[in-house]
C-alpha cells in the first residue's frame, strides 16, 4: 500500500470519527416523549393510506441500508428525516427517524412544541444482528415505558426501538380525556377518530395503514424475516397498581407484579420463559393466561401489532409487557431490572452466578 493511500485512510478516519454526532438514547428518549402531544391537546394528525405506505416504504429502505435521495425528499415532505447518531452509552451506530418539531422545548413539555403529525421516532441498529424489535405504543400514558424501551434496546442489542408519537389519547376532546379514551374502548369502538392516536387499538384489525407505527412494524417484521432473522416483538407498557388491583399476585407481598402476556389467553414459549426468569429473579410476576389466570385486564388482547403478527403466523413471537407502579418504584426491583431480565429471556443470556433457571 504505498503512503499516500494509507494517508488517505488516516485522514477519512480522522475526518469521520470528526463529523461523529454522539448522542445518549437514554437522554433523547425522555426528551422525546416530554415533547410529544399530551391528552386532549388536539395534536396527533392521523396519516392517510398513502402517508403510513410512505412511511413504511422509507423504514424497509432504511432497513436494507439503500436509504437514497429520493426517499429521503418523500420523508422530507412530510417534514421526516434520518440522522445517525452514535450512543455513546452502548458504542454503537443508530438510525433514528424522526419529526421536525415547530416551536421551542426547554426542559419539559412546553405548549409552544407543536407536530405536523406526531407519528413517532423509529431508531433502527444497523449493526445490530438481531431480529428484536422493541416497542412503545402509548409514550406519556404508560408512565416511564420509555426507559424501559431503551434499557430493553441497549441490554438486549435489539435491532429497533418505535416510541410512538403521542398520548394515546391525545385526540380526545370530550370531558377526563383518559375516562373518555378508556370508556370509547371498553365500547369496543375502534375507528372512532377520538382514539386515532393509539396506535396499539386504533383501526380494524386488517387496517394496516391506521397508523405509521402498525405501518413501519408490519415493514419491520417483514424486512427482518426477508433477511433470515426470526422478528421477536416486544412491547413494553406499564400501569398504575392502584387501578388494576385484579393484576396483582398472593405470592407477592403487596401484591405487585409485572404483567406477562403473550397478547392472548394462551401462553407461548416465550411468555413462559420470560415470566420464568423474572420469577427467578425475584420479580413478582402475574403470568396473563399462565398459572394466574385472565382476570387482569392488561393482557393485551386486542393489541394490533399483535393482531398482525397472529395474521402471518408469527403470534408467538410477541411479547407484552406491563409494569406496575409499586414495581417501577421499587428500589430493590426498578424498571432498569425488570427491561434487562426480560432482554435476557428473550435472547436465552446466562447469567453466570446468578439465580438457577428452569428453562
Ligand atoms: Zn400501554
Amino acid at each position: 500500500m504505498s503512503r499516500f493511500v494509507i494517508g488517505a485512510a488516516i485522514l477519512l478516519a480522522v475526518v469521520s470519527r470528526f463529523l461523529t454526532i454522539y448522542i445518549r438514547l437514554r437522554e433523547l428518549l425522555p426528551s422525546f416523549v416530554s415533547g410529544v402531544p399530551r391528552k386532549g391537546s388536539g395534536g396527533y394528525t392521523a396519516p392517510t393510506a398513502d402517508e403510513s405506505a410512505l412511511m413504511a416504504g422509507a423504514f424497509s429502505y432504511m432497513l436494507e441500508g439503500t436509504l437514497d435521495s429520493t426517499q429521503r425528499a418523500a420523508l422530507a415532505s412530510k417534514n421526516y428525516y434520518l440522522r445517525t447518531y452514535h450512543d455513546r452509552d452502548s458504542d454503537q451506530e443508530t438510525n433514528i427517524l424522526m419529526e421536525r418539531q415547530h416551536g421551542r422545548k426547554s426542559d419539559g413539555w412546553v405548549k409552544g412544541i407543536r407536530w405536523d403529525h406526531a407519528w413517532g421516532l423509529y431508531i433502527l441498529s444497523p449493526n445490530s444482528p438481531s431480529g428484536i424489535i422493541v416497542e412503545i405504543p402509548h409514550p406519556v400514558y404508560d408512565t416511564e415505558a420509555e426507559l424501559l424501551g431503551v434499557e430493553g434496546f441497549l441490554h438486549g442489542h435489539a435491532k429497533c426501538l418505535f416510541v410512538a408519537g403521542a398520548h394515546r389519547y391525545a385526540n380526545v376532546t370530550v370531558g377526563d380525556a383518559d375516562e373518555t379514551g378508556i370508556q370509547i374502548e371498553r365500547d369496543g369502538k375502534w375507528s372512532d377518530p377520538q382514539i386515532a392516536a393509539d396506535v396499539a387499538h386504533f383501526g380494524f384489525e386488517t387496517e394496516d395503514t391506521a397508523s405509521v407505527f402498525q405501518a413501519i412494524h408490519i415493514a419491520a417484521i417483514l424486512g427482518l424475516r426477508a433477511a433470515g432473522r426470526v422478528p421477536t416483538v416486544v412491547q413494553f407498557h406499564s400501569f398504575d397498581s392502584a387501578n388494576h388491583s385484579l393484576c396483582s399476585v398472593a405470592s407477592a407481598p403487596s401484591g405487585k407484579a409485572v404483567v406477562v402476556s403473550s397478547g392472548s389467553a394462551m401462553p407461548t414459549p416465550l411468555s413462559t420463559r420470560v415470566a420464568e426468569r423474572l420469577r427467578a429473579g425475584s420479580i413478582p410476576v402475574y403470568e396473563f393466561g399462565g398459572i394466574d389466570g385472565t382476570a387482569c385486564d392488561l393482557g393485551g388482547t386486542h393489541n394490533l401489532q399483535h393482531s398482525y403478527m397472529r395474521r402471518i403466523g408469527a403470534a408467538d413471537q410477541f411479547l407484552h409487557i406491563e409494569v406496575g407502579s409499586d414495581v417501577r418504584i421499587d428500589p430493590l426491583i426498578g424498571m432498569q431490572r425488570v427491561a434487562r431480565t426480560v432482554m435476557d429471556a428473550i435472547n436465552r443470556v446466562t447469567v453466570i452466578g446468578g439465580p438457577p433457571l428452569s428453562i
